[in-house]
């Protein structure tokens, strides 16, 4: 069920306005509106859950569909050869700042670990 307040709920519904690249069954794709990498896409489930630890506590299997979903983004965007990182932000300490669940893909440049 959408939350009334939720960006990423609006973003699924079409009432905000995305550049989206992927559309599945349970998930959309988009840019990201502040991208970090040359390909920055966020992966969000149609349904509204929180983060990945409330999807994974409700066996959704959403984190298995967003997985396999952001490596066809990958391949779609030239990046799986070279390798890609896929982020869950949980929590607001992990710098979470939108609380419906979202992966990251980023690839594109050279990325360093550990991230800051
Ligand atoms: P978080 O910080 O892990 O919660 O990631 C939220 C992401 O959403 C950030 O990277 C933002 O740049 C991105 N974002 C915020 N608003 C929009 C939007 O309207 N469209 C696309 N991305 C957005």
């Amino acid at each position: 069920m959408a939350h009334e307040d939720c960006l990423f709920c609006k973003i699924v519904k079409g009432e905000v306005p995305a550049e989206i690249v992927r559309e599945g069954e349970r998930t959309l794709a988009f840019r990201d509106i502040n991208p970090q990498a040359p390909t920055h896409v966020l992966i969000v489930p149609r349904e509204h859950h929180a983060d990945a630890a409330a999807a994974a506590a409700e066996g959704t299997g959403l984190l298995d569909q967003i997985t396999s979903d952001a490596h066809e983004v990958a391949l779609a965007e030239g990046i799986a050869e070279t390798g890609y990182r896929l982020v869950f932000n949980t929590g607001s300490g992990a710098g979470q700042t939108v609380f419906h669940l979202h992966a990251h893909l980023l690839g594109g440049r050279g990325l360093n670990w550990p991230p800051g």
